[in-house]
């Protein structure tokens, strides 16, 4: 059993507007090495804000964000080197449709990494692996299945060696049948120690693989808790309400 309760990722105070908008409002959450974390809410609560902060695609108006130890936030952070470490998967795959798939895995790892391209090529192919793809290195995009390129797009965050993952609803653009092969790589993920956030309607996943889970309401994290806890038997009223309309 690990032992290592330093956060891996911590917000603390952190808030978001776009012009008037306030969409996140004082946020604090950490998760620990190893941990995964799902957070669920209503459309429009700002969960993809919310993750897009952790790695500063989104600037935060305020409050702080901390990776691996390092302050994000901090003017001085080298950012181009710090999102390195962190690998993000959005509900559309965005491979590109030109290259091979092994090319949309390699890629990344030659241009922002630096590596020689049969390295590259070699790393690729062992995330295509770990994701059921090792057959598929040579198809285009195109050829897949939405299951298929999203497994392909994990394995490209994966292939940059991220400390933590970031998944932004990567499930809700797949036809249902083909929901649990990207479910299962996730949750395979989750049982190799990977640090996950999640965003997620997938109750079941979130019930079974994550550690906690977090219900975000109007920009406020407004439940944190064990995932069958807050899931089975939540503690207020706003988070029974949403899962009285999902589950
Ligand atoms: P969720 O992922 O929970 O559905 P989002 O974080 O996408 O929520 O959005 C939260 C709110 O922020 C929404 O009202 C959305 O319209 C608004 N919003 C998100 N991104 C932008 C942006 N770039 N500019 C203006 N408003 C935005
Ligand atoms: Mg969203």
């Amino acid at each position: 059993m690990s032992t290592d309760t330093t956060p891996e990722i911590r917000l603390a105070g952190l808030r978001k507007s776009f012009g008037d908008l306030e969409v996140l409002r004082g946020i604090d959450l950490e998760v620990t090495k190893g941990q995964v974390v799902c957070v669920i809410g209503p459309s429009g609560s700002g969960k993809s804000t919310l993750l897009r902060c952790v790695n500063l695609l989104e600037q935060p108006s305020a409050g702080t964000v901390t990776v691996g130890g390092v302050e994000l936030t901090d003017p001085d952070a080298d950012l181009d080197r710090e999102r390195r470490r962190i690998g993000m998967v959005f509900q559309q795959f965005n491979l590109f449709g030109h290259l091979s798939v092994l090319d949309n895995v390699a890629l990344p790892q030659r241009r922002v990494l630096g590596t020689d391209r049969a390295t590259a090529e070699r790393v690729a192919r062992d995330n295509l692996a770990r994701v059921g793809l090792a057959d598929k290195a040579s198809a285009f995009p195109a050829q897949l299945s939405g299951g298929q390129q999203q497994r392909a797009a994990i394995a490209r965050a994966l292939a940059m060696g991220p400390e933590v993952m970031l998944f932004d609803e990567p499930t809700s653009a797949l036809d249902p049948e083909l929901v649990g092969d990207v479910l299962a790589v996730m949750r395979s993920l989750a049982e190799e120690g990977m640090t996950m956030l999640v965003v997620t309607h997938e109750m079941s996943f979130a019930r079974e693989v994550a550690d906690r889970v977090v219900f975000m309401d109007g920009g406020h994290v407004v439940e944190d808790g064990p995932a069958r806890q807050v899931i089975g038997d939540p503690r207020h009223e706003r988070t029974r309400g949403f899962l009285a309309r999902v589950l």
